[in-house]
């Protein structure tokens, strides 16, 4: 299927929280269920899923031309009648709707904000680099909510019922009941520990899924880390850890990255092709490439977790902010996208599910100047960096590294400073 590059694609993400502190430590898993829907279900669905996205559209219009009041209540003082009577949803629906429409919007306004806009300007003669923040002002339209679909809120819009083989729905008319395909790791759910979020009704390639995301609390980890390691995601080397015990471990990329290219020169030659043929063997690829991917990250953040063990201090960098970093303003065009890929997103993920499952957790700190620093005498320099040698020499104290290393050893000082309260840690120019 084409994707298109709307907004509301990029918005995709929005589950996920970027704060540098672990405070609550739960853990949340989204499960999908392919459910048994009769003929007569699907239209009940089809209309559902249409009038939640055409209510959706509407809202978005109006928040796109008031101003962009993010507030869902506010925003349910003006519309939630017209939201009612106008798409035929029920109550809990209807506010669902709001809320939807307010989360994306705040979604893309940080997403907008991570990325200035940048120029060059002439000052007394010389070029500056200047950057223009910007904000949902930017947008030349509202976010669309094309797609088909719909958030049901546990207890209210659905519930399990017949000892958890079925699921109770609300539509537009009467509540239905489906039967669905449980998931062998779903079993453990029921257990009273998990809590479920606000499910989703969508339809993929003609089948019926509800994906509900299921929450549960952790032990604390401990207050003070047993162990802290900093991690820096690069393209030669997919992640480089730094512990303390001044061990530094390479798990290469150059490889995985080659396969990719691999991946991605067979995927051009069937696009260039075009026969429908080509297109099923597009299809079936892109499929196999991002299995094989999410194993890769499955793999080094298993073996990471499992290797520090409980009470351990992950410290990565916010790739938000990665792009954006001077520093990377270096790095070549691809470079840049690549590290902005979505298997780098992914690796943090598993990384913090997986983190905590164990008694672990991560932070996300800033990236800026964490390839510059000298992690011996802290003198940021950025020539002190040679990226065609890959080697870092400070001008300052003569320290000589692997200039992958570096970055490690200053996200590894960076979960020190964390670990020692100061819970916005960052590295900054000192004059
Ligand atoms: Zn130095």
């Amino acid at each position: 299927m084409p994707k298109k590059k709307t907004a509301a694609d990029t918005a995709e993400t929005s589950g996920t929280t970027k704060t540098a502190e672990p405070a609550k430590p739960t853990i949340t898993k989204t499960v999908k269920f392919h459910i048994h829907a009769s003929k007569e279900q699907g239209n009940d669905f089809c209309a559902l899923t249409s009038a939640y996205a055409e209510a959706c559209e509407y809202v978005s219009g109006y928040v796109f031309d008031h101003e962009f009041i993010l507030n869902a209540n506010t925003l349910q003082g003006f519309l939630y009648q017209t939201v009612r009577e106008r798409y035929g949803l029920k109550s809990q629906m209807a506010v669902s709707v709001l809320k939807t429409v307010v989360s994306k919007y705040k979604t893309v306004e940080t997403q907008l904000a991570s990325k200035p806009y940048k120029y060059i300007a002439t000052e007394d003669g010389k070029d500056v680099t200047k950057y223009i923040p910007r904000t949902l002002k930017w947008l030349q339209e509202p976010i669309h909510f094309k797609r088909p679909q719909a958030d049901l809120v546990h207890g209210r819009d659905y519930s399990f019922v017949d000892n958890g083989t079925a699921l109770s729905l609300n539509t537009l008319g009467k509540r239905t009941r489906v039967a669905f395909d449980v998931p062998e790791c779903f079993k453990g759910y029921f257990d009273g520990t998990w809590k479920f979020g606000t499910g989703k009704l969508v339809k993929l390639l003609g089948e019926w899924y509800f994906h509900i995301p299921a929450t549960k609390e952790i032990d604390e980890a401990a207050a003070k880390p047993s162990h802290i390691v900093g991690l820096d995601r690069g393209l030669r080397f997919l992640v480089t850890a730094y512990d303390d015990t001044c061990k530094t471990t390479f798990f290469k990329g150059s490889d995985i990255m080659r396969k990719r290219q691999a991946f991605a020169d067979t995927r051009a030659e069937l696009q260039a092709k075009g026969t429908r043929s080509a297109k099923r063997a597009l299809k079936r690829i892109s499929g196999r490439e991002n299995r094989w991917m999410s194993d890769v990250n499955h793999q080094i953040s298993k073996t990471l977790v499992q290797s520090y063990g409980k009470g351990t201090l992950f410290v990565l960098e916010d790739l938000a902010g990665v792009s954006f970093a001077e520093e990377n303003l270096s790095r070549s065009r691809k470079g840049r996208r690549e590290l902005r890929s979505w298997p780098f997103y992914q690796f943090d993920q598993f990384l913090k599910y997986k983190a905590l499952e164990a008694g672990s957790s991560v932070i996300n700190v800033p990236a800026a100047y964490t390839s510059q620093r000298c992690p011996l005498c802290g003198r940021i320099h950025k020539e002190n960096r040679d990226h065609k040698q890959h080697e870092y020499l400070c001008d300052g104290c003569g320290y000589r590294s692997n200039d992958d290393r570096i970055g490690a050893m200053n996200l590894y000082d960076l979960g020190i400073m964390y670990a020692s309260g100061n819970k916005e840690p960052g590295l900054r120019l000192r004059k």
